[in-house]
């Protein structure tokens, strides 16, 4: 599990550009419910080696009618699945009645709560902050969201402590000897039941195809309550292999919790990828890919996850209609090569017992053995094939590759000047091995090291 951190505050204190500053912005997340403009938005961060999930609001006005209403549910609902609140508050601007308010409220809730006071680039911060004590909420952390500045201490102090509880965090160290460590991951891989998330927007079927599965499969045991928070895992068995279906959707509807979309998770769905090995991204042939289906594919694509597409609801479409959203699919897909697209009806059943097929092959792709002597022939195949650029003259010159991790499978790849390869070079790379290994439903990473 990743912890989830949460940025409260009134509106206009620093948030986003927090926000900007942890996450990687190209795949925030938001959750836009109909109707409205800015909800909750989602992030992955990763700060000294630890991952986490940090989720931005709207804000708390204090003045709570009409929108600013809905932005303080949001802001409440975020406090909620947060593990910590960083409550932001503005320097310049002094305290405010609003941020008594929503100070009173973490009070009550008893989360691990950090005061941080934004905005103290060039402003006496300690002065300005003085009266943020009078929170009662502890220290007063300094910050200076949009240069960045105290923002490495302050979540030096608010991740330690939870790294104990979350060991998910901490992001694996590269180790020296990839092969031996890796053959060792490999092993404990083979053993273990294969973990599927199934994954999309609200109402794309997911609920529909978890029950159409476990109707047509084995299930070992099933009575697993779930929160809002948490997916549900349910063993499964089917052609002898054995999973572990990650449930967000909730195969028994919930009852309504905060608002009917509260079904639909944002922190469980990416808590989901991370704990999976492989992604089952469901897509809605009726709707079209949307912005939210292609930041959530993101997020699988950042996390390393193997992957598989279904694109669901698509009994009863005429001819051209199929067509259309093929070419769409295509136009805008077309830069993932290695996942396998699925046309299905959860509903009626149709394509998917052969989504079994793609999982199980991305799976093994993700985790097969790979040796050093045929990396290195296929790397030096590919140079042949297509010699790398010169850099200032100079030939780059790839000497040997090998294995450096597995789920998503990573080439190490030694030589001079390596790391000047330029993009569409590394992608002819990716591509290469690609083929040649016949690895199809997860991402390959390359990475280049100078010399031998
Ligand atoms: P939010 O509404 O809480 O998300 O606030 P924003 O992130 O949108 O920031 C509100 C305003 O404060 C913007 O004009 C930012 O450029 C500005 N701002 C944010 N952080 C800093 C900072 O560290 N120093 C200064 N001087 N301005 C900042
Ligand atoms: P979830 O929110 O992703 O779990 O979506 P649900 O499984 O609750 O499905 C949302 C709606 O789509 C329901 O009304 C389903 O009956 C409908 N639905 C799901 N799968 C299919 C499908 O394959 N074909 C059609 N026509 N409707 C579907």
């Amino acid at each position: 599990m990743l912890p989830v951190v949460a940025l409260v505050g009134r509106p206009n204190v620093g948030k986003s550009t927090l926000f900007n500053r942890l996450t990687n912005t190209r795949d925030a997340l938001v959750a836009d419910f109909p109707g409205l403009t800015r909800d909750r938005k989602y992030g992955q961060a990763t700060f000294d080696r630890k991952q986490f999930i940090v989720v931005d609001t709207g804000g708390i006005t204090g003045d709570e009618a009409g929108i600013d209403a809905h932005m303080a549910q949001q802001s409440l609902l975020a406090i909620d699945e947060a593990d910590v609140v960083l409550f932001l508050v503005d320097a310049r601007a002094g305290l405010m009645p609003a941020d008594q308010g929503i100070a009173e409220h973490l009070r009550k809730v008893g989360k691990k709560v950090y005061v941080v006071a934004n905005k103290v680039d060039g402003i006496d911060g300690d002065s300005e902050s003085a009266d943020f004590y009078a929170l009662g909420l502890g220290n007063v952390y300094q910050i200076a969201a949009a240069h960045g500045r105290g923002v490495s201490q302050l979540l030096d102090k608010g991740l330690n402590p939870l790294a104990d509880e979350f060991p998910e965090m901490e992001v694996v160290p590269k180790p020296e000897h990839e092969e031996l460590t890796s053959d060792e991951q490999l092993e404990r891989l083979k053993n273990l039941p294969i973990k599927l998330a199934i994954v999309g927007k609200p109402n794309v079927g997911k609920s529909t195809l978890t029950n159409r599965i476990l109707g047509e499969d084995r299930v070992i045991v099933y009575d697993m309550p779930g929160t809002t928070r948490d997916s549900v895992y349910i063993p499964l068995e089917r052609d002898d292999r054995e999973y572990i279906l990650i449930d967000t959707a909730g195969v028994r509807k919930r009852r309504k919790i905060t608002e009917a979309v509260e079904k639909f998770s944002i922190v469980k769905t990416l808590q989901a990828i991370e704990e999976s090995n492989v992604v089952l991204l469901v897509i809605d042939a009726r709707e079209g890919l949307s912005d939210q289906d292609l930041s959530l594919l993101g997020f699988v694509l950042n996390s390393g996850r193997s992957l598989v597409l279904a694109v669901n609801k698509w009994d009863g479409l005429d001819t051209d209609v199929k067509d259309e959203i093929k070419r769409e699919i295509d136009r805008r897909l077309g830069f993932i090569d290695f996942a396998r697209l699925h046309f299905i009806s959860a509903l009626h059943g149709s394509g998917v017992g052969n989504l079994f097929d793609s999982v199980v092959e991305a799976y093994d792709s993700a985790t097969r053995r790979i040796n050093t002597s045929i990396l290195t022939q296929i790397m030096e195949m590919a140079q042949d094939e297509h010699q790398p650029p010169l850099v200032q003259g100079r030939r780059v010159k790839m000497k040997y590759a090998h294995a450096g991790g597995y789920n998503p499978p990573v080439i190490v790849i030694h030589g001079n000047q390596v790391d000047r390869l330029s993009g569409a070079y590394k992608r002819f790379l990716m591509n290469y091995f690609r083929k040649s290994l016949k690895i199809m439903g997860t991402p390959i990473r390359i990475e280049f090291r100078e010399g031998a």
